[in-house]
């Protein structure tokens, strides 16, 4: 069970909201006096298990600025097999199983709170088959992004969405949190571009989602049979199962790239031409579109340009990155900036130049304020609204920046096909801030709710505001107590406790 330290304690005094432990007690021991670390280590090949808190320290968390847990044992299996001897065997015992890939998310979803094991997914990583005519590929978990546009890149081929953080984050990793979903106005999110999932249970059997769920018909379309199992998952932080095959859609490698700016002298005319852009179905050969805030961008525009009058810069920026035939990216971006301009918009080529065409060329998009991540560590908290909450999303961002000047504020946000995502980046040293981060985010989380905003990429960091989304949360419970009914999968995780 996971308990409060004294640092937790004393943040726990200092108003920071921490997970609700277990009602009952998760863990017991093997049997005949054997340890369950032993029963379960048994499972495994030798060498793929560890628990001596010198091995385990890596596991206790990942890049947010949830609290730590403290993992009893950690298991790398090679094969889907070997999951799902341990996860049958992790629900007889009643010890918790945190799925982890690379543990790059900012949600604390790979964070144990409630102890137990973390399963190391990272071993799994083959990419089983690229099949150019169905037009998927098949790959375990632990691939990495990276490795995986490698493979592709001699066939012409890609996955549609644009992996920030590709060289590190396992494929497994992000369909689960539902993460890299930003990636592409053209080909929406991450999920929309999984074709078919296998997952292993709770009670170490699996199943295979969408057209493979009929033996031998393999992966090629994603509503076949029934309901879209496959979505149960997607999102889902390990709460319902461990993902051990992923098919994925594939896509043509673009003929053509190329970036441009706009410029929006205030927030209210740069939703309102969001909108339209959305409504007139103008961003097929989109792929990427970010938008900052002046404040956010302007020290690194004025590092590159001291010339720059930072009082002229326009209150919003939106970055395009075109993608397509080259006729076609030529004739929607000529629509698009005679649409803005109908808003105000102008055409910002210094801002592209300095700023976006560079995150473009280095794949590193909106994350890459500054160095900052080399300084500090960065707070991110991920929310969705809909294009008209925009002005409202970001003027709260400036209210934070102004309420909090102890943190370097950056927003940004991510044009979808419709709506958008936004993100709100506190960069804070950890040695001293950590606990006031903590306080201050988790107030965040609660203010973007009450602006109509809703949680992405949920983890552990938005538990406590999922929770209060009554009707929601109880059916998810009642398909979690079928899944795992257990309660070892992930405990904490989308505000989910165990029965
Ligand atoms: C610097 C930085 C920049 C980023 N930029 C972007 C961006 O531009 N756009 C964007 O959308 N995202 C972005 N992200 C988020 C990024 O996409 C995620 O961090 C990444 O996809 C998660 O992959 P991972 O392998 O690290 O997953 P992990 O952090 O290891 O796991 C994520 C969640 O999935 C669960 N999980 C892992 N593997 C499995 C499995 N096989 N089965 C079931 N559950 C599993 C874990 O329990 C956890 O809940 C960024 C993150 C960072 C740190």
């Amino acid at each position: 069970m996971w308990r409060p330290s004294g640092a937790d304690r004393g943040r726990a005094a200092a108003g920071v909201r921490h997970l609700r432990v277990h009602r009952r007690p998760l863990r017991r021991g093997g049997a005949r006096g054997v340890s369950w670390q032993d029963e379960i280590r048994a499972l495994l090949p030798a060498g793929l298990a560890w628990h001596e808190p010198v091995d385990t320290l890596a596991y206790r968390r990942d890049t947010s600025i949830v609290a730590p847990g403290h993992p009893d044992l950690v298991v790398r299996p090679l094969d889907a097999p070997g999951i799902g001897r341990v996860l049958a065997a992790a629900s007889r015992l009643n010890v918790p199983v945190y799925s982890r890939g690379a543990g790059s998310m900012y949600a604390g979803g790979v964070n144990p709170h409630a102890g137990g094991l973390v399963m190391d997914l990272g071993g799994l990583d083959r990419i089983l088959d690229i099949d150019t005519v169905r037009g998927v590929v098949v790959l375990e978990p632990g691939v990495t992004f990276g490795a995986l546009l490698a493979a592709l890149e001699p066939f012409g081929q890609t996955i549609g969405i644009v992996p920030s953080t590709g060289a590190a984050a396992t494929v497994g990793g992000a369909v689960s949190a539902h993460a890299l979903g930003t990636g592409s106005p053209r080909f929406q999110s991450m999920g929309d571009q999984v074709a078919g999932l296998e997952v292993a249970l709770a009670d170490g059997s699996f199943i295979r989602t969408g057209s493979a769920a009929a033996h031998g018909a393999g992966f090629f379309h994603r509503y076949a049979i029934g309901p879209d199992l496959t979505g149960l998952f997607i999102g889902a932080d390990g709460t319902l199962g461990v993902i051990t095959k992923i098919a994925l859609w594939l896509h043509p490698l673009p003929a053509h790239r190329e970036t441009a700016c706009l410029g929006f002298a205030d927030y209210p005319s740069a939703a309102a031409f969001l909108g339209e852009l959305q409504r007139k179905a103008l961003l097929d050969n989109v792929w990427y579109g970010a938008g900052y805030d002046a404040m956010a961008v302007r020290g690194r525009l004025l590092g590159a340009d001291p010339d720059l009058d930072p009082t002229a810069l326009p209150r919003f920026m939106l970055g395009v990155d075109y993608g397509g035939d080259a006729d076609a990216v030529a004739r929607d971006r000529t629509r698009i900036e005679a649409l803005a301009a109908h808003y105000g918009g102008q055409p910002q080529p210094r801002f592209d130049e300095i700023y976006f065409h560079n995150l473009r060329r280095d794949e590193l998009y909106w994350y890459s304020y500054a160095g900052y991540f080399a300084k500090s560590r960065c707070a991110m908290v991920m929310a969705s609204f809909a294009t008209d909450t925009l002005p409202a999303f970001l003027d709260q961002a400036q209210q934070w920046r102004e309420r909090h000047p102890q943190f370097t504020w950056a927003s940004a946000t991510v044009l979808c096909r419709r709506g958008l995502h936004g993100a709100v980046l506190a960069f804070y040293d950890e040695r001293q801030q950590w606990p006031e981060v903590q306080a201050v985010i988790a107030g965040c989380t609660t203010e973007l709710m009450a602006l109509g905003c809703v949680p992405y990429k949920s983890g552990k960091l938005w538990a406590a505001e999922v929770r209060k989304l009554t009707e929601y949360q109880r059916a998810v419970t009642r398909i979690k107590a079928a899944l795992d009914p257990a309660g070892v999968l992930a405990p904490g995780n989308l505000g989910l406790d165990a029965r």
